[in-house]
């Protein structure tokens, strides 16, 4: 049977299905229950109408997930020995290219903003003062991502990146719209935050936490935190010149966490220090050291004795800094249980390449409104929209995509197949370019 025959049957039975539960209020609750697209009338078909995916828990549906769906889908990735890409997005453009990578690796994706990428989101030219800029340019997303995950026919969990404890106002506002959102919709706006009190005492950014992971865990939300330093530099943050055993997390230290967090609740995920780096220096300075976590995940299970899960890898890691390292060393990380990296530098770079490289190709017809070598009346109009150059960046960055999937062992997970080729596609007035 061909692929496109047997996903036309997959997305035609899911259709029989999706209809009871496209656009429902409980009763009991007055809760909106079911998809974005219901909710705002945009069109769900194919993909979008499947209630589950052929190779995923049944919980997992394509859109934005939380709670169990997110949990079963996070667990499934630790159970089968991969981690899902969390790619830092600072347009709706970048969004889509995420979108578009997942699809077509036939894979879950984590789409997450920093402060300043949801700051950037909403506008450089809008003043940021008490975060406001950052917290509804992170709203603004959010509901972009949520409409159109569903109409690429992804499972997405929605993140937010480092929240140092100047921050902690950004996340605060996060929280209370994804508060309100619960209260009509049964669900948080966002899926999960990172908390990074990885600069303060560990007794404090342990408290800190659990408060958080209080009020989260009422949302069905997870709560990434952050143990021991990451080298490097991003997002202002600089840690370049730490002594090298501070950018080691310690298991004891993990343990400490994990004591401290599991009887509020088990959503939660650590990024632990093993040598990671953030952005892409010349290699040799850190070495990174995977095992760490290996013995991180021993050392607990020791201690649970009995209540260790089977798997003796009580804790979800999260890979940051992972740019320019060995695919052996990911892949060994994931092997520890590692479910998440995130890829900031590497698609900063493709984005930009292939501007770059779009620039090089059509260098003589961008040069002015009219004239090119074809003639000196000719109009350069098609050249210089900026749809060219940006969706010549988006192409770049889902080729680059396909790659951090690959080194994740996160392609092939939902079942759907390969994708056909967009059709009816709105190109600009005269045609779009090659690129
Ligand atoms: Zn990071």
């Amino acid at each position: 049977m061909k692929l496109t025959f047997v996903f036309a049957l997959l997305a035609a039975s899911a259709q029989a299905f999706a209809p009871q539960r496209a656009a429902r209020i409980s009763p009991l609750t007055q809760q909106f229950e079911g998809r974005t697209s219901a909710e705002l009338g945009t069109p769900c078909e194919d993909e979008c109408a499947l209630e589950s995916f052929p190779n995923l828990p049944e919980s997992v549906h394509p859109g934005v997930l939380s709670g169990k769906a997110m949990m079963d889908l996070l667990n499934h990735a630790k159970e089968n020995g991969y981690a899902i890409p969390a790619v830092n997005c600072v347009t709706s453009s970048s969004i889509n290219a995420c979108l578009e990578a997942a699809r077509k690796n036939d894979s879950p994706i984590i789409i997450q903003l920093s402060s300043g990428g949801s700051q950037f989101y909403g506008g450089k030219g809008l003043d940021n003062s008490n975060y406001r800029a950052a917290i509804a340019g992170a709203v603004s997303a959010a509901f972009h991502t949520r409409t159109m995950a569903e109409q690429y026919g992804v499972p997405v969990i929605l993140h937010t990146d480092h929240c140092a404890k100047k921050l902690l106002p950004w996340v605060d506002g996060l929280l209370s719209a994804s508060e309100r959102y619960f209260k009509t919709h049964g669900e948080p706006l966002f899926s999960s935050h990172m908390i990074d009190l990885s600069e303060e005492p560990i007794e404090e950014n342990i408290e800190i936490c659990q408060e958080y992971l209080k009020r989260m865990s009422k949302l069905g939300m997870l709560l990434e935190m952050e143990l021991g330093i990451t080298g490097g530099e991003e997002d202002g943050v600089d840690n370049s010149d730490r002594p090298i055993d501070e950018l080691y997390s310690k298991p004891e230290e993990i343990y400490q966490v994990y004591e401290a967090l599991t009887p509020i609740s088990d959503m939660f995920s650590v990024a632990a220090a093993f040598g990671n780096v953030h952005g892409v220096y010349s290699p040799g300075n850190v070495k990174l050291e995977p095992k760490i976590l290996d013995r991180a995940q021993t050392y607990i299970s020791e201690k649970l004795g009995d209540k260790a899960p089977a798997d003796k890898k009580p804790v979800m890691f999260v890979f940051h800094g992972g740019s320019g390292s060995d695919v052996s060393d990911i892949q060994e990380a994931i092997g520890y249980g590692v479910i998440k990296m995130n890829i900031d530098t590497d698609t900063q770079w493709s984005y930009w390449e292939g501007i770059k490289n779009f620039e090089e190709k059509y260098h003589d017809y961008l040069q002015s409104q009219i004239g090119n070598p074809d003639g000196p009346d000719k109009p350069n109009k098609k050249y210089y929209d900026p749809r060219e150059c940006l969706r010549a960046a988006e192409v770049n960055t889902v080729k680059r995509l396909e790659m951090s999937f690959g080194d994740l062992k996160c392609k092939n997970i939902l079942g759907l197949g390969e994708v056909s080729d967009a059709k009816n596609i709105l190109g600009p007035r005269r045609g779009g370019l090659p690129v």
